[in-house]
């Protein structure tokens, strides 16, 4: 096996990494509250520093937030090793750019969609134009998502939608909900769901904000009372969006910091290298040296399955264990990180950004409280243990 980049894709690194290092707003790295692995710092991109927005229509201009799509729909047209390639550069910065529509609602609607509605949809999303929400879980439907009762009901040329969606990640700062509807209560189990997008603006629509464990306004609850959309909206075929659900799952549990994290792991070292206790460098003790060491293995351990999947997707194939196996690993790295930071850094590490003291510019103090929830986001690590056993394995289900 050999792992290493094509001359084609090192160029097209260097092109990345040199465009970061030019548009990124000054100080954005070190600055950022951002943790690899984490949700709850999105609105430290996209509400505290606008200048972040600035550097995402830069890279809707190059084609960079649609990196793998056909050039036709706005894309660069290039593989999804590129694409990878450009996600693991931006991690690596802590920077902003591919968002939902990027990266799950566009990819689903490329294999699912009609004609009709790629035009429609892919190049506005290509351009940076419009953001989606992702409305999937309810107050009584998070892992047992097929039990969502929201329904939608055919009304001539239209839907009409009544119902709640909760754990709404940036549903106030996007423009239309990706959303997953009830259409046939009577059918057997997950043969009556349709996905369909939904308009923001749409009369009959309440968001209200629920606020994250680092006192950030990320998420919310929305309430859908009498909201009309058109048919046309469908994504595909209706009652056949659990299938779609199940793909959009998977591109989602795609979008890993992996190069975020090897930059945290890189800064940990840094520390310990720079700081002494009792006299002594923290760099010499064993059982730090251990701890990085091991951070160091699983960080290898996932990038290799990052590559694999992208690797992949270049052949036509669509991950599905393998984007439970790399959803898993990093986000329980995620929080491996921030646990090893806490150990190693012990009450500095609870500084927060503004302390002259905060190791990490404070970000490993909302790290910690961050990474419990991409342990939860997208299906919850014991979810993912499932997938992997039943698919994966071919064990029963119980
Ligand atoms: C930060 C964050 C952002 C989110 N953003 C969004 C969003 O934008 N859009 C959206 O639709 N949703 C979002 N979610 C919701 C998320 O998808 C759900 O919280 C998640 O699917 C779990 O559902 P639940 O909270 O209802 O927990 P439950 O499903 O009630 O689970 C409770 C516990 O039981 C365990 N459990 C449940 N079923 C099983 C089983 N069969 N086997 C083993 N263990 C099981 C779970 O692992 C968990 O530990 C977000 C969540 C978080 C934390």
């Amino acid at each position: 096996m050999d792992f290493r980049f094509t001359g084609q894709e090192e160029a097209f690194r260097r092109e990345v990494d040199d465009f970061i290092q030019r548009e990124l707003p000054a100080n954005w790295t070190e600055e950022t509250l951002y943790w690899p692995g984490g949700y709850g710092t999105i609105p430290d991109f996209e509400e505290i520093n606008p200048a972040t927005e600035i550097f995402r229509r830069k890279l809707a201009e190059k084609g960079w937030l649609a990196i793998s799509w056909p050039e036709e729909y706005g894309g660069a047209g290039r593989t999804h090793i590129e694409q990878a390639i450009f996600h693991e550069r931006i991690s690596y910065y802590r920077a902003t750019g591919p968002d939902i529509g990027t990266l799950i609602s566009g990819p689903a609607i490329m294999r699912f969609g009609s004609d009709e509605m790629k035009r429609e949809w892919l190049p506005r999303i290509a351009r940076g134009e419009i953001r989606f929400w992702l409305a999937y879980s309810e107050p009584n439907a998070g892992s047992d998502l097929a039990s969502i009762k929201t329904s939608a009901v055919e009304d001539g040329d239209d839907l009409v939608i009544n119902g709640q969606k909760t754990w709404s990640s940036g549903a106030h700062t996007s423009d239309y909900a990706w959303m997953a509807v009830m259409m046939d209560p009577d059918a057997p189990a997950r043969k009556g769901i349709s996905l369909v997008i939904v308009d923001n603006k749409s009369e009959g629509i309440t968001i209200r904000p629920i606020i994250n464990i680092l006192g950030l306004h990320s998420f919310n609850e929305v309430f859908f009372d009498d909201v009309r959309v058109p048919q046309r909206n469908i994504v595909g075929e209706k009652n056949q969006g659990w299938y779609y659900l199940m793909v959009a799952l998977d591109f989602e549990r795609l979008v890993v910091a992996i190069g975020g994290m090897r930059r945290t792991l890189e800064e940990l070292i840094q520390y310990v290298k720079g700081t002494s206790r009792n006299g002594q460098a923290l760099s010499c003790d064993p059982l730090i040296q251990d701890k990085l060491a091991e951070l160091a293995i699983e960080i290898e351990v996932a990038d290799m399955f990052f590559w694999q999947t992208a690797w992949m997707l270049d052949r036509g194939l669509l991950p599905n264990i393998e984007a439970s196996v790399l959803k898993l690993a990093t986000t329980e790295l995620s929080w491996k990180l921030a646990n090893t930071a806490m150990e190693v850094m012990g009450p500095y590490a609870q500084l927060e950004r503004g302390s002259k003291w905060a190791p990490l510019g404070g970000r490993v103090c909302t790290g910690y409280l961050d990474c419990i929830s991409a342990l939860v986001g997208a299906g919850t690590s014991e979810i993912q243990r499932n997938i992997i056993a039943l698919r994966g394995l071919g064990l029963p289900w119980s």
